[in-house]
């Protein structure tokens, strides 16, 4: 048994085998390796398929979307009959890369990653790519990464371009000190809302990240590009930066006492210190704030960089008081906005509540139940509790048809601790 695997092994990676980094050591490498893919978007979808067919052991996919129409021009794992049967993208990623692999282990999450779930996802893995579409996650994510000694790939794309870094815990800072603790805040610019996206900009990303996921699985570190590189595919460009070596008083990536300091600080103030203190103290390393500006001032002149902030920008300026900002989220580009609720109701009793509500159901399977209000706006429920609004078009509109149809006002009110943003 075990040699009818080996000799399947060398018959499908042959050509990847062949390949002299890789060869035989680096496949099987490869083949004990564990990834995280956070998002089964276009770069998510694409990632996950790059790590499968490659034959990465074991991927673990999340991601908080279903398929719809809209999708398919860019994300390559999904068709028609996906979209036709809104299922989750985890869910339909995973039939599709089964069918791909066989061999390969995929564990799929129908989830919103925050910062209570991100470690976890995270515990027990080699590697995560960064398939997402906002900041506020890819920060999570940097914090859990550094926290832990994981590299990240960092992706993002927008319009008909993007920006991509392999980011080594102990070689590089974080993606905190890189984009600057003004990341979660408000500058608004172009977004995938404006700029649109074309799929050859996501495949140039997506294959940059596949490319350094690979030379870090098979123990190809040399290898490693080691800088931050914005592409445009229509315009054609190609720029790079050196990383940034880690900044020592910084809790994440930094080391020594005062990086310890720092984490103790962290503990005690949470968020507040984060968001306060540690970009002032990565200002103070002398040695490495010249080249932060430097990949920090690159980044500002991305349009892409602008839509990474821009989700959690609106996100936290859509209502005046937090309690509201932080049940409501705009998800970038389709119209959508996302809100968590109780998941104690079951979708059987949702479909109850909104039929009887004059809604229609669209959609309904195990995954989730999506219904069209008598004005065409679409209510989406997943089983674990969370609802998109699409349609909607303004944020007072939404939250409109979230007390009209979602909150019955007996203890099932959104519950603003479950977004994590
Ligand atoms: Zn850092």
């Amino acid at each position: 048994m075990l040699r009818e695997a080996e000799t399947e092994a060398e018959e499908r990676y042959s050509q990847q085998i062949r390949f002299a980094p890789i060869g035989a050591q680096g496949q099987r490498r490869l083949g004990e390796a564990s990834v995280l893919v956070v998002g089964a978007g276009a770069l998510g979808a694409s990632l996950a398929q790059h790590m499968v067919r490659a034959g990465v052991g074991r991927l673990r996919l999340v991601d908080r979307d279903y398929v719809e129409l809209s999708n398919l021009h860019r994300q390559t794992l999904y068709d028609e009959e996906d979209a036709e049967a809104a299922l989750p993208k985890a869910v339909a990623a995973a039939a599709k890369l089964r069918r791909v692999n066989g061999r390969a282990r995929i564990e799929a999450f129908v989830a919103d990653v925050d910062r209570r779930n991100a470690e976890s996802l995270a515990a027990d893995v080699d590697l995560v790519l960064d398939g997402t579409d906002n900041a506020a996650t890819r920060l999570l994510l940097s914090d859990a990464c550094f926290s832990r000694g994981i590299p990240l790939v960092y992706g993002g794309v927008a319009g008909s371009g993007g920006m991509t870094a392999l980011l080594v815990p102990g070689d590089h800072c974080c993606l905190r000190c890189l984009l600057g603790e003004e990341a979660p805040g408000g500058e608004d610019g172009p977004t995938c809302d404006t700029l649109g996206v074309i799929s050859p900009a996501v495949e140039m990303v997506a294959a940059l990240q596949a490319a350094e996921a690979l030379k870090a699985l098979t123990g190809n570190r040399s290898a490693l590009r080691g800088t931050w590189l914005t592409v445009d595919a229509w315009h054609f460009s190609v720029k790079e930066w050196k990383l940034p070596p880690p900044v020592e008083p910084c809790p994440y990536c930094g080391w020594g006492e005062s990086a310890a300091a720092a984490r103790r600080e962290l503990a005690e103030h949470g968020d507040s210190f984060r968001l306060s203190a540690n970009g002032e103290r990565a200002k103070e390393q002398n040695a490495t704030e010249a080249a932060l500006l430097c990949v920090r001032r690159a980044v500002a002149a991305e349009d892409v960089s602008i839509a990474d902030r821009s989700e959690s920008a609106t996100g936290n300026a859509l209502f005046g008081d937090d309690r509201e900002a932080a049940k409501l989220i705009v998800l970038c580009g389709r119209d959508t906005f996302q809100l968590a609720l109780k998941p104690s109701v079951s979708l059987s009793e949702w479909r109850r509540r909104l039929v009887a509500a004059g809604c229609a159901i669209t959609a309904d399977n195990r995954y989730l139940l999506r219904a069209s209000t008598a004005a065409e706006e679409r209510i989406v429920i997943f089983a674990e509790g969370r609802a998109l609004i699409q349609g909607a078009g303004e944020p007072e509109r939404a939250m409109e048809i979230y007390r009209h149809y979602l909150s019955d006002g007996t203890g099932r009110e959104a519950d603003e601790t479950s977004v994590g943003f």
